[in-house]
């Protein structure tokens, strides 16, 4: 889990209308042992921290580097991934209860870690491509057909046109 703090105190005590948040923090990377979701450099925080009668609301842009692999040939690739944010911040409704569909502000403080790895999460491609015309891996031999041909293609032939060229040579 990433955590980025940020004071909200003079926000929440209405000493000023907004805050903004423009730095780079390094990011721990995402998600289970196997399927990791790692950064390539520091993650990018352009954000706005308004308050909104008693809520606060970060608006903006996250962005960094990830790296992923292509959803055909498996190989691996460096994404830019720009995620924009639109979300509320609440003061905890009651002891142990959490309020919905928003992060919470803790002892003046609010946390940026879940709300970026949250915006991340939203913003990856669901079939990431090395590049447009990624040939993927042959389905017989599991060779990386953009590295050249492996052979198996004579094979994968339609068998009527096999039918036709010997006709043809008759
Ligand atoms: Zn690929
Ligand atoms: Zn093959």
């Amino acid at each position: 889990m990433n955590r980025i703090a940020l004071d909200v105190s003079d926000l929440l005590k209405g000493i000023s209308a907004e805050t903004e948040f423009r730095e780079k923090r390094e990011f721990s990377p995402l998600g289970e042992r196997g399927e990791k979701l790692e950064f390539k450099g520091p993650v990018e925080f352009n954000l706005v921290i308004r308050r909104v009668n008693s809520e606060l609301m970060a608006e903006g842009t996250i962005v960094g580097k990830v790296m992923i692999e292509c959803s055909r040939c498996l190989s691996k690739l460096i994404l830019l991934l720009k995620a924009g944010v639109r979300e509320v911040f609440r003061k905890p409704v009651g002891p142990g209860e959490s309020p919905e569909e928003a992060f919470e502000i803790i002892g003046g403080e609010i946390d940026l870690g879940p709300l970026a790895e949250q915006a991340f999460l939203l913003a990856l491609p669901l079939k990431p491509l090395c590049r447009e015309d990624c040939k993927g891996l042959c389905p017989r031999c599991g060779k990386n057909l953009n590295e050249g041909d492996c052979g198996c293609r004579e094979e994968r032939i339609d068998p009527r046109l096999a039918i036709l060229k010997k006709l043809k040579k008759k």
